[in-house]
């Protein structure tokens, strides 16, 4: 499976990075400052060229709900029948969706349109072009109960694939699968701006695109002895501008669910050097302080641990972790 957004490792800043951050903050959402203090030495992947508003909108499906009256069934998990054997589906479903939807047929739930209507924010975290803006991701915010940079510049891999192009091609691989299934999807940045958005944008993007659901997408920067993956969900916070007292039920609810479904389509066990039981509450993201909309964070695994950089990197894990993500938001949407 081709990966639409990959690009070759930047070799050039391996030997500089590692050096300095192996004994960094653990945590990527808490910033990789040192990397870009030693890498100020050109933009890693400034290829936007828009003045810095331009929303994923445009990039939106725009399909209309063909079947409004459609079931709202749970999801068929990610594996096909090996042997064709029937999974219980009426035989009067057809056995696959008409050709030419973007993803592989066997992904989609028979019918196709179980999200029809419905609206997800995507947010592929930090930016490919942060490193070279420092300034302006530097900048504090309010997140309600503290102020915190505007965005950060993510880790990478001891080979130079950075998290802010996992974000993205992950996101992107979900949106996909998602628009098959009839959702409309936002991603709040798509490549398109040359940093950001901030912290705070990011949390309005649930609310400004009117969404039911919103998920952000990282991969963290642990220490290299840990591996896995961890689900953060909001804690409640009520302070200064946030509140986001209605959305922490329903958020948990979808932390669970991708908990799950993440694991059963990637394979990946929960972290062993953070969180517990592959699960967190967090009251220090403003993506979560600041949302409207049910939102969560999952870190897709430990970029500075080897085996789990092996994984991240591979085009076809990614697909599964994309997978993953699919299946619980739509399971979210169509459960209760
Ligand atoms: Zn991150």
């Amino acid at each position: 499976m081709t990966g639409p957004t990959s690009r070759p490792p930047r070799r050039s800043t391996l030997l500089r990075v590692t050096t300095v951050v192996a004994a960094a903050v653990p945590l990527c959402t808490a910033g990789w400052l040192g990397w870009q203090a030693l890498d100020g030495s050109g933009p890693a992947g400034a290829s936007a060229s828009s003045n810095g508003t331009a929303q994923a909108g445009a990039q939106a499906a725009t399909q209309s709900p063909a079947t409004p009256g459609a079931p709202l069934t749970p999801p068929v998990q990610a594996a096909p029948p090996a042997d064709g054997t029937p999974t219980g589906a009426p035989t009067a479903t057809p056995a696959a969706p008409p050709s030419g939807t973007p993803t592989d047929p066997a992904s989609v739930p028979a019918g196709g349109a179980d999200l029809a209507g419905r609206t997800i924010v995507l947010d592929p975290g930090h930016n490919p072009g942060n490193v070279a803006h420092p300034t302006e991701i530097n900048r504090q915010v309010d997140i309600g109960n503290a102020r915190k940079e505007c965005d950060t510049t993510g880790t990478e891999t001891n080979a130079g694939y950075t998290e802010a192009d996992y974000t993205l091609d992950v996101s992107r691989r979900a949106r996909a699968l998602l628009t098959a299934r009839g959702a409309k999807v936002v991603l709040v940045q798509d490549g398109d701006r040359p940093w950001g958005p901030c912290i705070d944008e990011r949390a309005r993007a649930g609310a400004d695109a009117h969404a039911d659901v919103a998920l952000s997408v990282h991969g963290d920067g642990g220490p290299a002895s840990g591996s896995g993956f961890h689900v953060i969900m909001p804690a409640k916070v009520v302070a200064g501008k946030a509140d986001n007292s209605a959305i922490v039920e329903p958020s948990h609810r979808l932390g669970l669910l991708l908990r799950e479904r993440f694991q059963a389509a990637t394979g990946e066990p929960y972290a062993d050097y953070t969180a517990k039981d592959g699960l967190d509450v967090r009251s220090d993201l403003g993506g979560l302080n600041l949302s409207a909309v049910p939102k969560v964070f999952i870190e897709c695994g430990n970029m500075r641990n080897s085996a789990d950089a092996r994984r991240m990197t591979d085009p076809q894990w990614r697909q599964q972790a994309a997978q993953g993500i699919a299946d619980a938001l739509t399971a979210f949407l169509t459960t209760r």
